[in-house]
């Protein structure tokens, strides 16, 4: 469990490194919904997702305790923002990803100076080879979410939302592994227990709505399916999860075409490019607007990072 103070804490520690990212609002989103919608727009974020939140909080302790080399085991934004952050730092990093990693990620890797290792195509593979490179070079290994400073990192997210948007009724947040989430959930609970935090998850990779059902880590198969890259992990991390049970509220699955339809309507007419992991938070608010009529309501979009080869089979017509 972490608590709000290290959230605090992380906030000081990261504050020079990230944005602290603008609250975006639309008539027309709001008026589609029929609540006020606050979108909490960490596509704007540095490295292009809150994953640099995380990772900053973990690699400057690390290197405070004398770390000379860093390693992560992704090609998505969580290997970018430990690129980003180990060149910050000067302390090398070698990020490895799949054999089948697209280009765009493997570049934007390389932009922050990451060292790219190619190593098979599941995280089965990919993290032993990350932890055993950390050991050979007196470095340590960043885990994506299941680490109390990954998820203090992310919990200023929710520090942030409580100081931005006064009086929130209502926060959606996309759940991969948990580490958003969590972190969200103890700064917002721990300050206002009254505020709905719920979580958003593709029905195709449902494994913490699972898991909060039958009351235990359940894994699920085919997640590797959805469009939303971010929330592909097959279950809650093992501290992440005593989190999500103690404070979620609720949790909402959406379907691939909801998630394209919101990502669609909010490039179309807030000229704003998300993510489809982010996208599924505003379905989500779309699903439910009956439940949420009148209420002020938080979206996190949590990322941006969308490869250009790809965008035309996300986007759909909105007037349908
Ligand atoms: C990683 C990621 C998520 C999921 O975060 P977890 O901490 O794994 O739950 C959601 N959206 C984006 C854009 C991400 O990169």
């Amino acid at each position: 469990m972490i608590n709000l103070k290290e959230i605090q804490e992380a906030k000081k520690r990261i504050k020079d490194t990230i944005h602290e990212t603008p609250i975006l609002q639309s008539e027309q989103l709001s008026e589609q919904i029929g609540a006020q919608i606050f979108l909490k727009s960490e596509h704007l974020q540095k490295t292009g997702s809150f994953k640099i939140r995380g990772a900053t909080n973990r690699v400057k302790q690390a290197v405070d305790e004398g770390a000379k080399f860093i390693t992560a085991a992704s090609s998505g934004n969580h290997g970018q923002a430990v690129a980003y952050i180990s060149n910050q730092l000067g302390i090398p990093a070698t990020i490895v990803v799949p054999e089948d990693a697209t280009k765009s990620k493997v570049r934007a890797i390389e932009q922050y100076n990451g060292t790219v290792e190619y190593c098979g195509t599941t995280s089965a593979e990919r993290i032993p080879r990350a932890k055993e490179l950390a050991e050979q070079h007196g470095g340590i290994f960043v885990p994506p979410y299941d680490h109390p400073h990954i998820m203090a990192g992310q919990g200023t997210v929710g520090l942030e939302i409580l100081e931005q948007v006064k009086g929130v009724e209502v926060i959606y947040i996309p759940i991969g592994g948990g580490g958003l989430s969590s972190g969200i959930l103890t700064a917002v609970k721990e300050t206002n227990p009254d505020i709905k935090v719920i979580g958003v998850e593709p029905s195709i990779a449902n494994d913490v709505y699972l898991s909060l059902k039958n009351g235990e880590i359940t894994p699920v198969n085919g997640t590797e399916n959805s469009i939303a890259d971010g929330l592909r992990t097959t279950q809650p991390g093992d501290m992440t999860f005593p989190i999500l049970q103690k404070y979620l509220d609720d949790i909402v699955l959406v379907e691939e075409e909801e998630i394209k339809w919101a990502m669609s309507f909010v490039l179309e007419r807030m000229k704003q490019m998300i993510e489809p992991s982010s996208a599924t938070a505003v379905a989500a608010a779309i699903k439910e607007r009956d439940q949420i009529q009148g209420k002020k309501v938080v979206c996190v979009i949590s990322g941006g990072n969308v490869d250009i080869a790809t965008i035309s089979d996300l986007l759909v017509d909105t007037k349908r």
